[in-house]
């Protein structure tokens, strides 16, 4: 029996259990001091007006420079984040670190642009989230009007009743929010028109298969007809070809971001970019 087998009984445990939650703790060890050196940074991918071709916003996306593994996307390391409670600080880390590049770029004279956080369920829970915004743009000193939140529609949808609440206070700052992955929860059109919410964003799936699949032609239409008559704007996410721009122009969608146009790029890439459109302005 395991017990009386005395120290060696690890090895009558399932390997895989023993792997995974050693792995999840050994991650958790590690992001807490990522976080307590200062190994994460954003990255930034521009939101583009489609009439005009000009940068009008900016996504913040969070990478980790992990000493010895290099750059780590958010997907292998939020969800760990999210479970173990440091997603608390480090979303107040991105939205703090966002706000204050975007000012130190208007401050250099860049063309103003606003730059898009994605919140977390988990932070979005929290019910101090509306005065964590207010401390960080008072403290930076960036204009409400230049920062956005991004919410997943399964975040909202979570509890709705709160959300409306909740969105009703942020939006009484005077940022703008956005529902992102917009299509793959299950909205109802009730609560849409309640929510304060300024854009729609396109889930990236619906968009990859313009050219493809009609079903989801169907769907990308049908989200931006859906946005303009609740006066919404709306931007389509995970733009890779020029055919699927012509689509979504063609429809009047307001705003794109994906490869087609850049891919998410250091704070200095983003800098550069800004910098062409004002000698080309
Ligand atoms: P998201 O908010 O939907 O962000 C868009 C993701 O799509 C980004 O992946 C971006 O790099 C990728 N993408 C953009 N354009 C294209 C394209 O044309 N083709 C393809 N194939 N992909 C494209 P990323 O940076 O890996 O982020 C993944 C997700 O991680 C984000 O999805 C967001 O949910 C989450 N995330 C990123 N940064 C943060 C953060 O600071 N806080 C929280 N809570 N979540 C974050
Ligand atoms: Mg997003
Ligand atoms: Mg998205
Ligand atoms: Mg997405």
């Amino acid at each position: 029996r395991a017990k009386d087998m005395g120290r060696n009984t690890f090895q009558f445990y399932q390997p895989e259990m023993n792997t995974s939650v050693g792995a999840r703790l050994n991650l958790e060890r590690r992001l807490r001091r990522a976080l307590r050196d200062g190994e994460f940074l954003l990255h930034y991918q521009p939101q583009v007006d489609i009439e005009s071709g000009k940068i009008v916003g900016m996504e913040a996306l969070v990478r980790w420079l992990d000493p010895e593994v290099g750059l780590v996307p958010p997907s292998a390391f939020i969800p760990v984040a999210e479970e173990s409670g440091l997603i608390g600080p480090l979303s107040e880390w991105v939205l703090r670190e966002a706000c204050r590049q975007n000012k130190a770029w208007q401050d250099e004279g860049l063309p103003p642009a606003r730059v898009s956080v994605n919140l977390s369920a988990r932070q979005f829970q929290q019910r101090d989230i509306a005065k964590l915004v207010t401390a960080i743009l008072e403290e930076t000193g960036l204009e409400p009007r230049y920062l956005e939140l991004e919410l997943t529609e399964s975040t909202i949808m979570r509890n709705a009743e709160e959300a409306v609440v909740m969105l009703n206070e942020l939006h009484a700052l005077g940022i703008g929010l956005a529902i992102d992955d917009f299509g793959t929860g299950y909205s109802s059109l009730s609560y849409l028109k309640r929510f304060p919410v300024d854009r729609l964003k396109i889930d990236r799936s619906f968009v990859s298969d313009i050219g493809a699949s009609s079903d989801d032609e169907t769907i990308t239409s049908a989200i931006i007809a859906l946005a303009h008559s609740l006066q919404l704007q709306v931007i389509a996410e995970g733009v890779e070809t020029a055919a699927q721009l012509d689509f979504l122009k063609e429809r009047a969608c307001n705003e794109m971001q994906g490869y087609f146009f850049a891919r998410p790029m250091s704070h200095e890439a983003i800098a550069g970019l800004l910098q062409r459109e004002r000698v080309a302005a």
